[in-house]
């Protein structure tokens, strides 16, 4: 049975597709799946992909997954070294890489990451101009907030 579980939770990702995640974040969420599915609750693993790493003085933040894509858009300055980086197929956002910026999207609730996570859970099309744009607030370009 362990075995069967452990596949469930290792299949096709319904947005990022089929991909093996080894960072603390998906760790955490993929044994809490496990242990729902042991207590009988069966759901679709549907959690946006995140993960840190710290790099001397600098942090990058990943959100999504993007095996590839046709544009990256920059918000923020990358002579500054503090930007986001959305990267876009069809106006689709797959993921997106804050060097120094976004915040901690597992942990702050207001990160610009974690709204980037609902972005990329939206599949909406998205505005070059307004992802670029640090006068639009990300939070207006989807109204599909995490559950
Ligand atoms: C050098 C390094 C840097 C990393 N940096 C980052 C980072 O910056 N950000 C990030 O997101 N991820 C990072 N990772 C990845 C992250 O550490 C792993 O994705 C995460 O720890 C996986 O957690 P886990 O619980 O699945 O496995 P593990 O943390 O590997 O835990 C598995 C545990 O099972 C135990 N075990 C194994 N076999 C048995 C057995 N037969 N019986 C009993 N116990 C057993 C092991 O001893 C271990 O304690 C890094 C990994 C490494 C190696």
């Amino acid at each position: 049975m362990l075995d069967a579980l452990l596949l469930a939770v290792a299949s096709d990702h319904s947005i990022c597709g089929r991909v093996r995640v080894e960072h603390f974040n998906n760790a955490e969420k993929q044994g809490r799946a496990v242990a729902r599915a042991v207590l009988g609750t069966l759901q679709a693993y549907e959690y946006i992909y995140s993960f840190w790493s710290d790099q001397y003085e600098h942090k990058l933040e990943y959100v999504g997954f993007a095996r590839s894509w046709e544009r990256i858009v920059l918000r923020g300055s990358s002579g500054s070294r503090k930007f986001l980086a959305f990267y876009l197929t069809q106006g689709i956002l797959q993921a997106v890489f804050g060097l120094n910026r976004g915040g901690d999207p597992e942990l702050e609730a207001d990160a610009e990451l974690r709204v980037c996570q609902d972005l990329i859970r939206g599949r909406n099309r998205l505005s070059e101009s307004a992802l670029a744009d640090d006068r639009v607030d990300l939070r207006s370009l989807n109204p599909a907030p995490r559950s």
